[in-house]
């Protein structure tokens, strides 16, 4: 029986880096991110190369009218969500510090980071729910992809942290609520990842890194967090529903 992945933000960065160790895993997959198909074509057959069925499913996920028809169309064509993988996210278009920055920005880094994943989970949770009636021996989960920064405050970023923080506690929350259907929900909190989404601070980081930062003195790279998101959703941590596990190197590791 195939088993299908949906990633929210899978083309490109850690997204996709996730999405190809679930390849590998075996799992159909279904992406989502905000370009148009023919921009993305080359990373589709990138995926389908791994032997299993992919489909683009472009869509905002800030945005109600596209979550609604993005799993609807994902359960038209492959017929169920085994996985949801709430990846998609933004940091601030300007980094700006929390005596400056504008409630503009607030609102639209929480649209997309916070308020988006927040009820796409809601309505993927209902689909899996029904799903579950019949096929009552599959697997299903929740991963949400936070960041340190639901702990790390960074004071030129707050409404990222804020959004960060705020996925953590929808963890919880839908860990709580769905374990009586035993949905387990997870939570992944990178470091400092090489993506486009901190190609800006390449050489700040470089040097931060070379000076200690981070126990395991390197930058994360994708396949770091797709390996644990695949472990999740393999099933392979059945009795630890809102658990969080950090992919930082050891960053967050207080030391003297
Ligand atoms: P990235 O390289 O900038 O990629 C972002 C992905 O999200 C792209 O696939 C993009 O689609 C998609 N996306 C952006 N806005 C979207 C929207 N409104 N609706 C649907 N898809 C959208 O980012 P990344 O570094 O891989 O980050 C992925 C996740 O990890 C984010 O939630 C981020 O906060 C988190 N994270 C990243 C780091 C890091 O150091 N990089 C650390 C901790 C946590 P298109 O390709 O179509 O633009």
């Amino acid at each position: 029986m195939s088993k299908i992945a949906l990633v929210t933000g899978g083309t490109r960065g850690i997204g996709l880096g996730i999405a190809i160790e679930l390849a590998k895993a075996g799992f159909d997959l279904a992406i989502n991110g905000i370009r148009d198909e023919s921009l993305v074509k080359s990373i589709l057959d990138e995926l389908t190369n791994y032997g299993v069925e992919v489909a683009y499913f472009p869509g905002d996920v800030s945005e109600k009218e596209d979550r609604q028809q993005m799993v609807d169309e994902i359960v038209n064509r492959f017929g169920k969500i085994n996985v949801l993988i709430n990846n998609a996210g933004i940091a601030p278009p300007e980094r700006k510090d929390i005596l400056e920055a504008t409630e503009a920005s607030f609102d639209h880094v929480l649209n997309v980071n916070l308020r988006g994943p927040y009820f796409l989970t809601q309505l993927v949770a209902k689909r899996m729910i029904e799903t579950m009636q019949q096929l009552i021996n599959e697997f299903f989960c929740i991963i949400n992809i936070s960041s340190i920064s639901a702990t790390v405050a960074s004071v030129n970023r707050g409404e990222y942290c804020i959004s960060k923080a705020g996925i953590a506690m929808a963890t919880k929350l839908w860990a709580a609520r769905l374990g009586e259907f035993g949905i387990p929900v997870y939570e992944i909190q990178p470091g400092v990842i090489h993506t486009d989404m901190t190609a800006g601070v390449q050489e700040k980081y470089d040097l931060l890194f070379k000076n200690g930062l981070a126990i395991q003195q390197r930058w994360g790279v994708p396949s770091d967090i797709g390996k644990v998101a695949a472990a999740m959703a393999t099933g392979s941590m059945p009795y630890s529903t809102g658990q969080v596990v950090l992919v930082d190197g050891g960053m967050t590791i207080p030391r003297l």
